[in-house]
């Protein structure tokens, strides 16, 4: 696959004698935009392969997952099943009237049940309830998963640093498996803690070229700050490039930030992933009554 890699330019780049890159896998797809592409790939063939129609998988009200496992769903004529986080809220926010325009089905869960998702009595419940389906966990991150975001560092990726945000690590860990032992993958985590997180990661790769910087989550998973906002637009306006808010948008300003401390070293070259994200800007806006890119 042909994934567009941009240069930044920007002054203190040339100042500190560093070279920045942009991988936008956001473009990979309109609307399975980014990682989650790469996520769904070989889980969509498998359940294909497995004969099972239906997919089910979870997430919350914003969840760019949610919005990209219905969409591909639909796509390649699964019916999909998406079992969200907390209390419905009329009218839909854009990502779950994505869903739900895409055909999927929205069932609510009060938080305290959605913490059991992954217990086996639980998962007996849900077959009762809907029948025979192919289980996509929270975030998509299993091991097909992770097959796929190995894809998206190709062999021509061939910069010092590789930098990527992180959730629930399925991405970073496809990346880490990916990368040659000449590079050092920087993971951005979305959210403050990531004592389970690093054990995750430990598990599902062969290395340890990588390392967290967890700075730049200032208020947690979800939370916007106003010097977010102003650093995304600004952003957008000087290299035309949309980030977005929980993710792309916090590692592009840590990366920024790093290199203003000079984190790194005189002539290395970094590689940002961009790994899209952008249609969870809609409904940030929206509930949040400020401006972010789309
Ligand atoms: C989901 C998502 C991530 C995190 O991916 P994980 O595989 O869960 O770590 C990063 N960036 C964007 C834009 C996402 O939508």
């Amino acid at each position: 696959m042909k994934i567009e890699t941009e240069e930044i330019s920007i002054p203190i780049l040339k100042e500190k004698e560093l070279r920045l890159f942009v991988k936008r896998i956001d473009k990979v797809h309109p609307f399975v935009s980014g990682n989650k592409w790469f996520k769904l790939k070989y889980n969509l063939l498998e359940a294909e392969k497995q004969g099972i129609e239906t997919l089910l998988t979870f997430g919350g009200a914003y969840s760019n997952h949610i919005a990209a496992t219905a969409f591909a769903a639909q796509g390649k004529g699964f019916k999909s099943i998406g079992i969200i986080r907390g209390e419905e809220h009329l009218p839909l926010n854009p990502t779950l009237r994505f869903a739900m325009e895409n055909g999927m089905e929205l069932h609510y869960m009060s938080r305290s049940d959605y913490r059991e998702k992954t217990t086996p009595d639980f998962l007996e419940k849900l077959k009762a309830q809907f029948g025979d389906f192919y289980l996509i966990p929270e975030g998509g991150t299993n091991e097909l998963a992770i097959e796929g975001t190995a894809e998206i560092l190709e062999a021509n990726d061939t910069q010092d640093y590789i930098c990527c945000a992180v959730g629930t690590g399925g991405t970073i860990a496809g990346i880490i498996n990916a990368a040659t032992d000449k590079q050092t993958v920087i993971g951005f985590p979305a959210i403050k803690g990531i004592d389970a997180l690093e054990k995750d990661i430990e598990n599902w790769t062969s290395t340890s070229n990588y390392t967290f910087i967890n700075n730049y989550v200032t208020n947690g998973y979800g939370k916007v700050s106003v010097s977010l906002v102003e650093f995304i637009n600004e952003f957008n306006t000087s290299h035309n490039i949309p980030l977005d808010a929980i993710y792309t948008g916090k590692m592009m300003m840590g990366i920024l930030d790093l290199v203003g401390k000079d984190y790194f070293p005189k002539g290395s070259s970094i590689l940002a992933i961009h790994t899209g994200g952008l249609q969870g800007n809609k409904g940030m806006s929206e509930r949040l009554g400020i401006k972010l890119p789309s």
